[in-house]
Parts: C-alpha cells; sequence; structure tokens
C-alpha cells in the first residue's frame, strides 16, 4: 500500500498526472508513505525534494503540498530522497535511496545507476522489481530542517520602468528579464 492506496491505483494516478508510470515515481511513492507514517499522519507537513525528476509528482499526488502553494520545494541536489516536516516544528523524516540495500536488488540499481540500457532492462522488469522489494531499497532518519523551511512570503510587487510589467521588488531596481537575466528572446519578423 502507498498512502492508503494500493500499487495499481497509485500507478493510475501516476499516469494521469505525470503521463506515464516512471519507476522512480512508483519508488517515490513509497518514501512518501514511510515519511508520513514516520512523522505522523495529522501532523501539518510540508515537503522538500532533492531531485527535480519524478520526486515532486510523488508528493504532489500523495500530500496537499504543490510547487504552486509552496509547501514543497525542490532543491536541485541531484539525491533521490524526500523529507516532510511539520511546518511548526521543523521537525521531520529525511526517507532516501540506500545503494547498500539496493545491491540485493540489481535491477532497480543497475537502472538508477545507468548501468543498463532500456532495451536491456524493459520497463515492465524494473516496475516488477520495484513493486518486488518495495519498500526493502528505503532508508529514514529523524531530522530536523535546519534550511528551506520557511514558506516563502510573497514580496512587495513594483513595476518595472522599462518594460512596465509588474515584478517582485526583491529582484532589483528594473525586472530580472530587463537587467539582461531574461530565458528568452523576442522573436521580431
Ligand atoms: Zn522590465
Amino acid at each position: 500500500m502507498i498512502c492508503g492506496r494500493t500499487e495499481t491505483e497509485f500507478m493510475d494516478e501516476v499516469k494521469k498526472f505525470h503521463g506515464f508510470v516512471a519507476p522512480g515515481l512508483l519508488i517515490g511513492g513509497y518514501m512518501v508513505d514511510i515519511a508520513r507514517k514516520k512523522i505522523g499522519e495529522n501532523v501539518e507537513a510540508d515537503a522538500i525534494v532533492e531531485s527535480a525528476h519524478c520526486l515532486p509528482d510523488a508528493v504532489q499526488i500523495l500530500t496537499p503540498c504543490t510547487l504552486g502553494n509552496g509547501w514543497l520545494k525542490v532543491l536541485n541536489l541531484g539525491k533521490f530522497a524526500i523529507t516532510l516536516f511539520d511546518r511548526h516544528t521543523f521537525k521531520g523524516c529525511r526517507v532516501y535511496l540506500d545503494l547498500k540495500k539496493l545491491e540485493a536488488h540489481p535491477n532497480i540499481y543497475n537502472w538508477y545507476m545507468g548501468l543498463v540500457s532500456k532495451k536491456d532492462l524493459p520497463k515492465e522488469i524494473l516496475i516488477g522489481a520495484i513493486l518486488e522489494a518495495k519498500k526493502d531499497i528505503l532508508s529514514s532518519k529523524d531530522i530536523i530542517v535546519r534550511q528551506h523551511g520557511e514558506r516563502n512570503k510573497k514580496s512587495k510587487v513594483i513595476v518595472c520602468g522599462k518594460c512596465n510589467e509588474a515584478y517582485f521588488a526583491s529582484q532589483g531596481d528594473l525586472c530580472l528579464a530587463c537587467q539582461g537575466k531574461d530565458y528568452y528572446e523576442e522573436i521580431t519578423v
């Protein structure tokens, strides 16, 4: 079971939300389940994930925390780990993929470490291996969040003197785009 759902029910939700059943998201489901139980189901929890891949969606499917409401933060540390923590006390639980335990599950190990091609390890086999391993490949630790635990407050909004779009005053005297830090270029015909 994953947060009160069967694995099949969870995978159906994953398909709808994420577009397809990703192995990492299935593991992420087990991670959220462990963290949820450890900190207590009734605790008002915020979430931090350490990878932008798969893990944010596991949290968004299984908890009220989303990127949009700011209760979920993505720290791009490139690690397969999830923390859920009490938003008032900052006490929480970090669940991570345990490489030592993964040694007993070579298919999952080889997939995660990029040692095998998709052709040599079809997704059905990998998913099957994850469904068999369940939480055996994960470990968790009680932690206290020291950074990034505060919810971001919206900063003051002002109007950019150059482009006339409104932006958060915290960015500076002009909006970031007008400071030359834009991510796009206008197409002029
Ligand atoms: Zn501007």
